[in-house]
């Protein structure tokens, strides 16, 4: 687990800053010196209120934004020569939360051959990337729909689909259930949690889910541009003062066996069920 694919060295990131007038007072950046390590085969969660940077970051990893200050790089290559950029694309793939933005084609399996299809990948090799990432995704039997027949979560799945169709290392979402419905919501959190688990892809993913949170291997909690928290999901929300003070929650389920007096941090309705029983008996199953 200790290969490094993406670090940050010191990133600071404003949005304005080319439009600054002399003398002007600096804006506030919305990346502040942010140093992180991101290794192969990993799934992690990035939490904060809304503003606190989480887009800006997800956009650094795949050199959509270049470091005002300090460095990012992908296997060694830095985001900030432009000629890194196509590989750096190669390597990272992006799925944001509104689905409708990110369909080009007007049938599924059209739109998954778009990315390898810009890549230059030949023809009967984009087939086989293409089946086989609808069917990694669930939605083979989708590939000749038209997308805006599709729910939510199908077109997010559909999306998920175009990015690995680009064989990519890393995949980084951003917000990508906040516009689901439930169902919607756990099928794309299955898809990816089984692309990690089972593929070996590495996540980056943005969320406001607590819940959702709890599925990853490492959070990250950002707020005002930095990074406050990082640990396994155990560790961050056992700090349940530190996380309500970025204006967030812990999950429900940590709230509650806290509040009943439970010392282990518990994450999931599953795990506060079994410390309930082990306190008050019962034979619920
Ligand atoms: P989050 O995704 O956590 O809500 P963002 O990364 O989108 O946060 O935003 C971080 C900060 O940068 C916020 O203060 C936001 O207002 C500012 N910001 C985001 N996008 C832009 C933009 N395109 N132009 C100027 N400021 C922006
Ligand atoms: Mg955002």
């Amino acid at each position: 687990m200790s290969e490094k694919l993406i670090e940050f060295k010191n990133v600071t990131y404003f949005y304005d800053a080319d439009e600054e007038e002399e003398n002007a007072p600096l804006p506030s950046p919305a990346l502040k010196d942010i140093s992180l390590t991101v290794s192969k085969g990993e799934f992690i969660a990035v939490l904060g209120h809304n503003g606190s940077g989480k887009s800006t970051l997800a956009k650094m990893c795949n050199a959509i934004l270049i470091p005002s200050s300090g460095e990012v790089t992908v296997e060694g290559m830095t985001t900030s020569d432009e000629d890194n950029g196509d590989l750096i694309r190669r390597k990272v793939g992006m799925v944001f939360q509104n689905p409708d933005n990110q369909i080009v084609a007007t049938i599924v399996e059209d739109d998954v051959a778009f990315g390898p299809e810009n890549l230059g990948v030949e023809p009967s090799e984009i087939r086989r990337r293409v089946d086989d990432a609808l069917k990694a995704v669930n939605m083979y039997d989708f590939r000749l729909k038209q997308p805006h027949n599709l729910s939510g979560g199908q077109k997010q799945r559909v999306a998920i689909a175009g990015v690995l169709a680009m064989r990519t290392d890393v995949i980084v979402l951003d917000e990508p259930t906040a516009m689901l419905d439930p169902v919607g919501r756990s099928d794309v959190l299955s898809t990816v949690r089984m692309l990690n688990r089972e593929f070996g892809i590495t996540v980056i993913m943005v969320t406001h889910f607590m819940d959702e949170a709890v599925l990853a291997d490492r959070v990250i909690v950002m707020n005002r541009g930095s990074i406050v928290l990082d640990g396994t999901p155990e560790e961050v929300f056992s700090n349940t003062a530190a996380v309500k003070s970025c204006g967030l929650d812990v999950p429900q389920s940590t709230e509650f066996c806290s509040r009943l007096g439970i010392k282990k941090t518990v994450l999931t309705a599953d795990e506060a069920v079994e410390e309930i029983i082990k306190i008050y008996g019962g034979a619920a199953k």
